[in-house]
């Protein structure tokens, strides 16, 4: 009879499940993003669509834990070299925020996918996209699409408008209207009116980011007569809540 000790099933389970890689390049690309790159023979010849989502172990190299995924969607991923690229926003407040502010080349890395999240590939154009800090990576992509970006109009609300404005230059998104965050969330009244105004014109939005924001936005979008199969809705993280999954 064969024997498999705990730890060598552990080791096999994780193997099955998850891909391994390691950091290839982190940079600062201001105080609270990150860019890094992640690379690894497992990710090579990877099926990969704009907008699909890897999810990253960021707690525990074991199965039998305690272990933490979280979600994060490559800007560009090149099954070619098998490298995704993620832009991190690192708020400070939770385990995948912190994995990516001590990344560096060679940090070992575990993940899953990718898979389906938000189908940038089929969202029709002209496009409405709405987002945060966390979606920037998610607009960045839009780019790999065959329609591209030309025909988007993107609306983000944000912490730093500054900061923000500076990491979206650098991929070239220079004309997104950009929010600040106020705590009572009244900003989103100009928000609403940003999105609203381009759908008229659009006929097609794309809402990430925050959950209780997306859900506002739908329901403003729905007052307006757009119809459900013409908005794509995937909240992105919620305040008190870990790890959203992305459904
Ligand atoms: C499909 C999908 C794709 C995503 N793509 C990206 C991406 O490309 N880049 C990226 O940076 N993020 C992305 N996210 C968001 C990211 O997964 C969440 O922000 C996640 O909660 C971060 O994990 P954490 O361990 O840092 O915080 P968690 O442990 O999950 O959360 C702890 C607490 O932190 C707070 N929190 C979480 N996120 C934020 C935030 N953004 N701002 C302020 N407070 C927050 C909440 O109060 C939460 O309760 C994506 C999420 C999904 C579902």
């Amino acid at each position: 009879m064969i024997s498999t000790s705990p730890g060598r099933l552990t080791s096999l389970l994780l193997d099955l499940s998850t891909r391994e890689a390691e950091v290839s390049r982190a940079d600062d690309l201001g105080p609270r993003f990150r860019l890094v790159s992640i690379a690894g023979d497992s990710l090579k010849g990877v099926a990969w669509s704009p907008g699909d989502m890897v999810q990253v172990v960021v707690v525990g190299a074991a199965l039998l834990g305690p272990w933490e995924v979280r979600s994060y969607t490559p800007l560009a991923f090149d099954p070619a070299t098998g490298t995704a690229e993620v832009l991190w926003y690192v708020h400070g407040g939770g385990p995948g925020s912190g994995w990516a502010a001590s990344a560096t080349a060679g940090t070992p890395c575990r993940l899953v996918g990718p898979r389906r999240a938000v189908p940038l590939r089929t969202s029709r154009r002209p496009l409405v996209f709405f987002g945060d800090e966390t979606s920037f990576g998610t607009a960045v992509a839009l780019r790999a699409t065959p329609s591209g970006d030309g025909d988007v109009r993107f609306v983000f609300e944000v912490d730093s408008v500054e900061e923000s404005r500076a990491v979206l230059a650098r991929f070239g998104l220079t004309d997104a209207a950009l929010v600040a965050r106020d705590a009572g969330d009244s900003h989103l009244d100009e928000v609403e009116h940003e999105v609203l105004t381009a759908y008229r014109s659009a006929g097609a939005g794309v809402l990430t980011g925050k959950a209780s924001s997306i859900q506002r936005l739908y329901r403003a979008l729905r007052a307006a007569g757009a119809r459900g199969r013409d908005i794509t809705n995937v909240p992105y993280w919620a305040p008190g809540k870990k790890g959203l999954k992305g459904h």
